[in-house]
């Protein structure tokens, strides 16, 4: 699928002029009649190929099929073979930040009894997600489980930005730096940029505009990943073991304000004290948490 707002054009070009300069056919006017027509034996770049010039259109004038993006203040053409390696043909639009922004698509929100999983994700033990699309490209991000458990967060460092890694990030929330790490390889290609000035979409948008990668999968990457029912069973058990884990943690008194209904509440990391922060951390969120889950 491509997305919505990718347009196409027919342009016009020079193949000779050292400055490649592209005319849409529908906005091509007076300004290149000259190109068109035997005035193009005026031109000084035509002139410079030493060439007779014809009766018709100039023989260096060319057209070619483009594509732009109909959302951006300013219109860039990309040939057609570089769109389609772009996120604009594929299903990578969902996270280009300009699509997010133009299109507002409705955030996967968790109700007061549930936390969110899209059907579409696949999920690890330690509550990061993975959206592989037909096209051969994916990205990693942390499920809404995760965030809700974070609440606001300070900061974001990224431990890789490109290459074979495991994808890694330290998240800052309450000064406690939670590391999270996905537990297959990927090919890094980009990082989501945008949450360094502005981590809030990671609290607001998990699944679309908080995503932490962009790469392509390598041997390996889906390796005892959760979707479907499965996950929906999985994050099920997991609210359970959490408002479990809380409750049994030495003062326990505390707990109560910190419950929502049936969900834990929104930034329990920053509310409750550093050990047990880390405590939480160890068991639902670090690459132990992942080993911890018995294969299907
Ligand atoms: S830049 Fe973004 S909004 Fe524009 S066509 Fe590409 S994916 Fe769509």
């Amino acid at each position: 699928m491509t997305c919505p707002f990718l347009r196409e054009a027919a342009v016009k070009y020079c193949e000779t002029a050292a400055f490649r300069k592209l005319i849409p056919l529908a906005a091509a006017g007076r300004a290149d009649e000259k190109c068109d027509s035997a005035a193009h034996g005026d031109c000084p770049v035509f002139r410079l190929q030493n060439q007779e010039a014809g009766s018709g259109g100039c023989p260096y004038l060319r057209e070619s099929l483009m594509q732009y993006c109909g959302a951006a203040p300013v219109a860039r053409f990309v040939p057609y073979s570089e769109s389609l390696l772009s996120r604009c043909g594929n299903d990578g639009f969902r996270y280009c930040e300009l699509y997010l922004q133009m299109a507002h698509p409705e955030p996967f929100a968790s109700d007061t009894s549930a936390i969110a999983a899209p059907d579409w994700l696949r999920y690890s033990a330690n509550h990061m997600w993975l959206d592989a699309t037909d096209d051969g490209s994916c990205h990693v991000g942390i499920d809404a489980f995760l965030s809700r458990a974070l609440g606001e967060v300070d900061a974001i460092s990224y431990v890789w930005e490109r290459g074979r890694h495991r994808p890694a990030v330290v998240l800052t929330t309450a000064g406690l730096d939670v590391e999270v790490v996905f537990p297959n390889p990927l090919l890094l290609t980009n990082c989501n940029r945008y949450l360094r000035a502005d981590p809030s979409k990671l609290s607001s948008d998990p699944y679309t505009g908080g995503w932490l990668f962009e790469g392509t999968p390598v041997e390996g990457s889906l390796d005892g990943l959760m979707s479907g029912a499965e996950a929906r069973a999985w994050m099920e058990e997991e609210q359970r073991r959490i408002n479990e884990f809380l409750q049994s943690w030495p003062s326990p008194e505390n707990v109560p304000a910190m419950c929502d209904g049936g969900l834990f509440a929104a930034g329990v990391l920053r509310q409750i004290g550093r050990s047990q922060g880390l405590a939480l951390v160890h068991e639902f969120f670090s690459p132990y948490a992942n080993g911890k889950r018995d294969p299907q």
